[in-house]
């Protein structure tokens, strides 16, 4: 699912009501890009849902997101038993017309071993307060969690209520089993244990099985991906919910406190930061791009002599071209003898 689909208007940066009480008391959506900044780098989630900053995305970006929207978009009306040929030809993209055709043979045989409805863009959605204690603590449905919150303590009433969010590109529903189908479009396969790991994989997993009759060992999740036509299935069970669901409370404890004390941290300065951060939008903001050019500076003079020891005539390579590893890697293609 694209992140952007996933996030309805983003309520970290709805206007601040006078009244602190009923502003706490306001449920705060929480999409899988939530979590998965948060466990990130908290400074990075206040700069992004907090502060509402954005940065420019390049012309490589845009294009590769606009394919993957329009794939998303064929798949959904594919599901509402429409024609899409007529927007494929609109659209005349060969990369498209690929991806289409192998979709729909790798989910008729789905359909076929599956069986039950299909549902596109499915929406689910689990009301769970943020720092309360005991019975309250646990996810329940919105109106039944409504209820419990009317009658509440007084001073309970500035915990903050948290709308957990998945919007699902494809679900089925058998008799005994549900499968989840995430349309990936703008990467290479990922490796399982880390899909496995993600809050994506995570939160939409536990908000199926909290939202319906479903077991966890009942349910799967299956990300498809597009340019190389490959399927990564994921199953799913009790001890992995019941960790979700602890690692959710912590995280949303962890969140209203943040938020009450403005306390969002950038990540310790270590070398494994330095990997995170040299690909995070705002690396000037935390003045870390310094570091970062150190960095990268260091893996190229490491490079360069590597280079230099095998052909010397890397040593005549104009200074400029070696600012960036990319820019470096790119002028040595062009020198045939030597591989990177
Ligand atoms: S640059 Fe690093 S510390 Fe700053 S927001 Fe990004 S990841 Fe966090």
């Amino acid at each position: 699912m694209q992140e952007d689909l996933a996030i309805a208007p983003d309520p970290f940066t709805t206007k601040v009501d006078a009244d602190p009480v009923r502003h706490q008391s306001a449920p705060i959506a929480i999409a899988q890009s939530h979590l998965s900044k948060w466990q990130t780098c908290r400074r990075k989630f206040q700069h992004t849902y907090i502060d509402s900053l954005t940065t420019p995305i390049s012309s490589i970006q845009e294009e590769k997101m606009q394919l993957g929207q329009k794939f998303h978009l064929l798949m959904q009306q594919h599901a509402l038993g429409l024609d899409v040929e007529p927007l494929v030809v609109n659209y005349q993209d060969r990369k498209l017309q690929k991806w289409l055709d192998c979709s729909q043979e790798w989910l008729a045989q789905l359909q076929q071993s599956i069986g039950g409805d299909r549902h596109s863009e499915h929406r689910r959605t689990l009301s769970m307060p943020g720092s309360m204690s005991g019975s309250m603590s646990e996810s329940m449905p919105g109106s039944e969690l409504d209820n419990i919150l009317a009658q509440r303590p007084e001073r309970d009433k500035a915990a903050q209520v948290y709308t957990l969010t998945a919007v699902y590109d494809l679900v089925f529903f058998a008799d005994s089993s549900a499968l989840i189908v995430d349309w990936k479009t703008h990467q290479k396969p990922i490796p399982t244990s880390q899909l496995r790991a993600s809050w994506q994989t995570r939160l939409y997993l536990f908000l199926l099985a909290e939202t319906t009759a479903y077991q966890p060992d009942q349910l799967k999740i299956t990300y498809w991906f597009a340019n190389k036509a490959k399927a990564t299935t994921l199953g799913y069970d009790a001890e992995q919910h019941e960790r979700t669901r602890a690692d959710l409370k912590e995280i949303l404890a962890a969140i209203d406190q943040a938020k009450q004390t403005n306390d969002f941290p950038k990540i310790e300065l270590t070398s494994s930061a330095v990997e995170v951060c040299k690909h995070c939008d705002f690396a000037y903001r935390c003045d870390r791009d310094a570091l970062i050019e150190a960095d990268a500076s260091n893996k190229n003079n490491e490079l360069v002599e590597l280079l230099t020891s095998r052909s010397p005539q890397i040593s005549d390579l104009p200074t400029e071209l070696i600012k960036h590893p990319e820019q470096l890697a790119t002028s040595l293609e062009q020198i045939p003898e030597i591989e990177i």
